[in-house]
Formats: C-alpha cells, structure tokens, sequence
C-alpha cells in the first residue's frame, strides 16, 4: 500500500519506518527541515533503540522517503496518517491546532479518493472535526478513521511490530478493508468500534494505566509509615490475574510526553460534559506530589543550602531520550531553588535537557563523575547503567554516604554490605544497624 505519514516525532517515524518494513511504500512529511534532512541522511533525531537500522534498510530497498512536501506525498498515497502533537494547553485541554492545520492541508492537497487515519491522541469528536476542515477544502471524496497509538517510547519498534491490539475507529467500508488489511500481518487482535470509541479508549487506557502508577505510589508511601516493602505488596498483588504485575512501580510518578497531557485532556473532556472525574483529578495531584518525597527525603537528612547534590537520570524513563514532562525537571527546580548547587548525568537525554532549559546545572561526562565528592545522590530514572554501578562504588564517590534511589535499583543485599544512607520508595529503612531509626546527619 502507499501511505503518507505527516509528523515524524516518535509516533509518525516509528510508525512510518514499520510500515515500510512491512514491504508498503512509505513517505514521511514534517514541516521541520533540519529534521528531514537528518532523516535523508540516514540519520534519526530521536533516539528509540532499532530504529535507526530498519530506517536505513527501508531506505536502501526504496520503500521509505521522507519530504516536507505535504501535498506531494499526500497526493501520491492511498491512505494519509496524521501523527502530528497534540500537546496541552495551559487549561490543560489538548492543543489541536496541529491536527487543524494538517488536516487543511491534506484536503487542499487531496487529487482522488483517499483513507485519513488519525494516530495522534485526540478528544471524542475530533476525527469529526477532522473530517468536516478536510471536507470544507476539497471536493474529493474520502474516509476516516481513528487508529489509536499505544506504543511506548524506549520499546517503540517492538510495539508497533507486535502490539498487543489495533484499534480502528471508522464508519467507512473502504477504511475498515484496507485498514485491517495494512494491520493484519502485526496481530489478529484487530478491532474494529466506531470513531468515538476508538478515541476514548486511548485515553481510558492511558488514565488506567496513570491509576494503576498513582496507586502504587500511594501504596508505598503506607508502606513507609507501616513498615511493609512494596515490592513485594506489588509482586504479591501482581500474581493475581484480575490485578496483573505491570504499571505496579513504586517510584517518583509518571511523566513523558503522554500520561500528564492525556490524563489532564480526559478530565477537561469530563468537565466540558458537566461529568467531574474525581478519581483521574486524584491520580494526577498523587502524581504531583510523589516527585517531592525525593526532596522531603534529602531534607530529612540535611540542608540543602549550600549542598551538592547529584541526580543521575534526566529521561522520564530509560531507552529514550523524551525529557517532556520528566519528574527531574520540577526535582532540579526545587533543588536550586533550596539553594542546592546540581550536577547532573543522563546517558542520552542531556543534551536534550540542556537544550530545553536554561537551569543553572552542571552536566557531568559520566554517572561517576556527577557522583564524585557530591553530598548525596538521586537516582530519577531507571537506566540500565545506574543499576550496573554497584552501591560500593558509589560510597566510595561520594562526600557524604546519602543515596535517594526514586527507583528503587538497589537490594538490600547490596545496601546492607555499605555504609550508605539510602532512602528508597515504600520499602523499609535498609540502612545498616539502622532499622529503626532514622539517620540524621546533623550538617
Ligand atoms: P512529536 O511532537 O514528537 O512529533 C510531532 C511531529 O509532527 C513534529 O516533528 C512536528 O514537526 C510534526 N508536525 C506538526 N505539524 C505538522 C504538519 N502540519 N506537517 C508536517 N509535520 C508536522 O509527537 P509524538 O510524541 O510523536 O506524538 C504524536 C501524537 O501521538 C500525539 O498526539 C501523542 O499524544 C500521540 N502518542 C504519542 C506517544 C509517544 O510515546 N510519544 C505514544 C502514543 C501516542
């Protein structure tokens, strides 16, 4: 098939490049030059592990291009995916004025009958909308249909090679046939609902998810009060098949560039529908606050004027390098604004987070050299690196023995043989000789 992916961010390439892979003639338009241009070169501007060669493969077996010319590729495809942001808005309602404008775009450029999937996340009635701009631009006929996106960045190839189900949301016969034919060599577990309810379950699904981290968090921070350790309450919890062990983290909340900003539309889609949607209203004020307990942690042990403090971990999550709405964003804000002096360390998303803000940080050249002579260590993100640094050495690096594992890498095996003061999410106080008490250092 001929399809036209408009958007490369993670959504649009990765789902451009595994269509291609899948042996149909992909071309992928962003209104970014530079971007394009890297693309053309061979080169990816995100980093999701696997894409990169498949890029490079498709390319070579000429079944993959990448243009900023929107009515070119549009008018030399059959099927038109949109896969541009949808990012929130200060209300927190979804920005769709990149939706808006492609679609525009698309109906000026239509030149025969074609198939316009949405794979951005959009509110209920959006894909009407859709259909009603490109309709209002041109006198061609075509269908729509909602193809929800579940991949997750860091494991995004895989997902989209092997998803755990496609949804298609259309009214159209042509859209159904086609659409199930182009997802039918990924999974057989394809199905097809109306518009509205392929829109919806991309948000139900991600504000359940959202919950199901929220509670967690909630779970370890009893945890900490009782004295239970949460991995095993989430281990225990998980072997039931009604519950399931994923999404059950203890950690510092969710961010990224989807949770905070569908989890804030859903409740704004609520509301516009008179419904207050209490339960998602106190997953994300969890979410808010469980980035702070890392800070109320260092401040139990000391005062953060005048400390060095180092954070390994930038990402929201490891295997990328997406910092939207990452917890170490508003965590570094508060360190400096305590007066902390920060350095910091991300295998991939520094440069990213450099570029985005103007913090007054130092970037370190490796998780050793962020950790040396500092006066306590965070961990915010998971990466498999931190993990293979053992907390031996980072004792040996540090001024002060203070470790804030957010993410919980370490055992208590490996605690108990240092000296560390080592405080980590709803498990029970590992310091050594200390199990009852709570350390303080009095500096
Ligand atoms: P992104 O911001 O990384 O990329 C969007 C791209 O679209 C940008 O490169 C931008 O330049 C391009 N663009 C915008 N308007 C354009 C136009 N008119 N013509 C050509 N290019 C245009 O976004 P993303 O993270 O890939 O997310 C895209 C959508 O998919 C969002 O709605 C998001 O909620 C949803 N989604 C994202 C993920 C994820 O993990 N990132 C997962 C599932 C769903």
């Amino acid at each position: 098939m001929k399809i036209c992916v408009i958007g490369t961010g993670y959504v649009g390439l990765v789902s451009g490049v595994c269509f291609s892979e899948l042996g149909n003639e992909v071309v992928c338009v962003d209104k970014i030059t530079s971007k394009v241009q890297l693309l053309n070169k061979g080169e990816i501007p995100i980093y999701e592990p696997g894409l990169k060669h498949l890029l490079a493969k498709n390319k070579e077996r000429g079944n993959l291009r990448f243009t900023t010319d929107l009515p070119d590729a549009v008018r030399s495809s059959d099927i038109i995916i949109i896969a541009v942001g949808t990012p929130s808005q200060p209300s927190g309602q979804a920005n769709l004025s990149y939706i808006e404008q492609a679609a525009k775009e698309i109906g000026q450029s239509l030149n025969g009958f074609k198939i316009i999937v949405t794979k951005s996340t959009v509110p209920v009635g959006t894909n009407e909308k859709i259909q009603a701009i490109i309709e209002a631009n041109s006198r061609y006929v075509f269908e729509v249909a909602s193809v929800p996106e579940f991949l997750r960045e860091g494991t995004a190839v895989q997902d989209t090679l092997q998803p755990d189900r496609i949804i298609i949301g259309t009214t159209g016969e042509k859209a159904k046939k086609m659409l199930v034919e182009l997802h039918s060599p990924l999974t057989d577990k394809i199905m097809v609902t109306d518009i509205r309810s392929a829109e919806m379950i991309k948000y139900a699904s991600n504000a359940f998810l959202a919950t199901k981290i929220s509670f967690i968090n909630e779970i370890a921070n009893i945890c900490e009060k009782v004295g239970a350790d949460v991995t095993q309450v989430a281990s225990g919890m998980g072997y039931d098949k009604r519950i399931g062990s994923s999404f059950l983290k203890a950690g510092i909340g969710y961010g990224g560039s989807c949770f905070p900003k569908d989890t804030q539309a859903l409740i704004q889609i609520a509301g516009q529908m008179d419904y207050n949607f209490k339960l998602l209203k106190s997953v994300v004020e969890v979410n808010r606050d469980q980035r702070f307990n890392i800070i109320h942690k260092l401040e139990a042990v000391m005062n953060l004027s005048g400390k060095t403090i180092a954070v390994w971990g930038l990402a929201f999550k490891p295997e990328t390098d997406d910092i939207r709405e990452s917890p170490a964003i508003e965590i570094i804000q508060d360190l400096l604004n305590k007066n902390a002096r920060v350095k910091v360390y991300d295998p991939i998303a520094a440069e990213n987070f450099k570029q985005t803000f103007s913090l007054d940080v130092e970037y370190s050249n490796s998780a050793i050299e962020c950790a040396q002579d500092a006066d306590a260590l965070c961990i915010l993100t998971e990466w498999k690196e931190f993990q293979d640094i053992s907390p031996k050495t980072i004792h040996s690096c540090l001024r002060y023995p203070v470790l804030i594992d957010g993410r919980n890498l370490y055992s208590e095996v490996e605690i108990s043989e240092t000296d560390l003061i080592y405080y980590s999410v709803g498990r029970p106080n590992m310091n050594k000789g200390q199990r009852e008490q709570k350390p303080l250092l009095s500096f």
